[in-house]
């Protein structure tokens, strides 16, 4: 008799873009087939634990009816691609969105094996699909691949982390081009010190209609050089960091034939997700803040089922953010009142009733669905923010907007490491706390104290917020505060907690 094996089925959705019927398409398999809940992921997608290895084929051929794959949602080549899900208007967003589009397209694995396995049985000609995987060949990428795009000034998308970051610039009511930066990504392995978050760095600009070729080349360079012998090392950021930019920058130009312009200077002026109503013209948008992305139905809050319902009666768009939040989309004034009320009615808050930590927050899946996890996450967070919104109210330092996150393992899937307070797991109940990464997402944080156990995370960090509040600049954020005064100056000046 086989085991009844569990899996987990990530879709991949586009900058998050989803419709009421698709939303609902995934509402009735996680019943159907999965654990009951649905999960938002830190890169803008639905994943769906708890899935026996023999409903894989129908959930996967469910989700294709809506016209959303599967394909790309795992594996060594480019994943789901992400950015700020703020459903802007106008020419100007609309043309981005025509490129990430067209880009996603290009960049995506080409073999019919996928539709053979999971969708139709139909066989594939091997020689066909070899001759259309142009990008990807036989064996595929090192490691897996992440793109983001970003809005000038918005950083909401942490594009940093990625791969490859874009910017798009405007030029009046069109796109100017693009910005990359390359090289970026969270994971490292504990036990390897060699092994460490990386931001990406400044690559080149260029105009829309070079966008696709340019990060063609990128990932056709690591497709090539990557390490493929250990795969700690696989990710581009290794070989970024090994070659350097100009390295990169030459050999992308070798291969694209014309040389690259300068990227552009970048300015961040916030990273924050796009929660709260959000007024535009006739249109209001709805985004709420979804703790750590789980939606579920729990004792005195039916996030789950008021969710269906609302889909159901107002079809909104939908929009899944890079925060694991959630926004409806294109309610009519008197939807959206009558939304609220629903939501109100099923126990689930409206973002601006959670403090500045609380919808700032963020923790990866871990226990007991991801088989890497070495600490808890998803289910100790909310715990450590009550704590720590406890501590914070105490201190007078309530509305201040300060981002933590926690992972179960150094593998960073909630990007922990721009977080102003990080916390990684070590070991069952004992994490390493990471401070000093700043709230737009251009600086990392650096480790504050090692192996703390889970009750004494907040206790421990106590002392320094206390130093914050009396001894912070004018305006000045956490983490600068953090970063100001240095790290090693504040592990010296207090003392564990035991
Ligand atoms: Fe990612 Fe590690 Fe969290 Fe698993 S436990 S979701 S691998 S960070």
């Amino acid at each position: 008799k086989e085991r009844h094996y569990m899996m987990m089925i990530r879709a991949r959705i586009p900058g998050g873009v989803l419709n009421a019927d698709q939303y609902l398409q995934f509402d009735r398999l996680s019943d159907e087939y999965g654990n009951g809940t649905m999960r938002i992921t830190t890169r803008q997608t639905f994943q769906l634990h708890g899935v026996l290895k023999g409903n894989l084929k129908a959930t996967i051929r469910a989700i294709n009816d809506v016209l959303i794959t599967t394909l790309g949602g795992c594996g060594d080549q480019v994943r789901n691609t992400v950015g700020c899900a703020f459903p802007h208007e106008g020419p100007f967003y609309d043309a981005v969105r025509r490129d990430i589009l067209a880009l996603v397209d290009s960049v995506s694995a080409k073999t019919h094996a996928y539709h053979e396995i999971w969708l139709d049985g139909e066989r594939v000609d091997p020689e066909v699909d070899r001759q259309q995987e142009t990008l990807y060949g036989e064996t595929y990428l090192p490691r897996k691949f992440k793109i983001a795009f970003a809005y000038e000034g918005d950083n909401c998308a942490d594009i940093y982390s990625n791969d490859i970051g874009l910017i798009a610039h405007r030029d009046g009511d069109q796109v100017a081009g693009y910005t990359l930066v390359i090289g970026g990504g969270m994971g490292r392995t504990a036990s390897d010190k060699q092994t460490a978050p990386h931001l990406a760095k400044p690559f080149c600009f260029v105009t829309p209609d070079k966008l696709i070729d340019v990060c063609r080349a990128v990932i056709s360079i690591q497709r090539d050089y990557g390490n493929r012998e250990n795969r700690k090392f696989a990710r581009m950021k290794y070989l970024v960091l090994e070659r350097g930019i100009p390295w990169f920058r030459e050999e992308a130009e070798r291969r694209l034939g014309y040389a690259l312009e300068d990227p552009r200077e970048l300015v961040w002026h916030s990273a924050d997700d796009h929660l709260g109503e959000i007024v535009q013209g006739d249109k209001v948008h709805l985004g709420l803040f979804i703790e750590n992305g789980r939606i579920a139905d729990k004792p005195g809050m039916a996030l789950k089922s008021v969710l269906r319902e609302i889909m159901m009666a107002y079809r909104p768009g939908v929009r899944l953010t890079t925060q694991q939040n959630l926004i409806l989309t294109d309610l009519t004034r008197e939807q959206a009142a009558e939304v609220a009320t629903k939501l109100e009615e099923a126990g689930v808050k409206l973002a601006s009733s959670y403090t500045p930590v609380k919808v700032r927050s963020m923790a990866c899946p871990a226990l007991p669905t991801c088989g890497l996890a070495i600490a808890e996450s998803e289910r100790a967070l909310p715990g450590v923010v009550a704590d720590l919104e406890k501590a914070l109210e105490e201190l007078g330092l309530q509305d201040e907007p300060i981002t933590v996150r926690m992972t179960g393992c150094a593998n960073g899937c909630a990007r922990p490491y721009i977080a102003e307070i990080g916390f990684v797991g070590r070991v069952i109940g004992k994490y390493d706390i990471l401070l000093g990464a700043n709230v737009v997402g251009t600086r990392t944080n650096r480790v504050y104290r090692e192996m703390v156990p889970l009750s004494e995370l907040v206790p421990t960090l106590y002392p320094l917020l206390q130093a914050y509040r009396d001894e912070r600049q004018p305006g000045e954020a956490f983490g600068d505060y953090c970063e100001r005064v240095g790290i090693e100056q504040l592990q010296d000046r207090f003392v564990p907690v035991s």
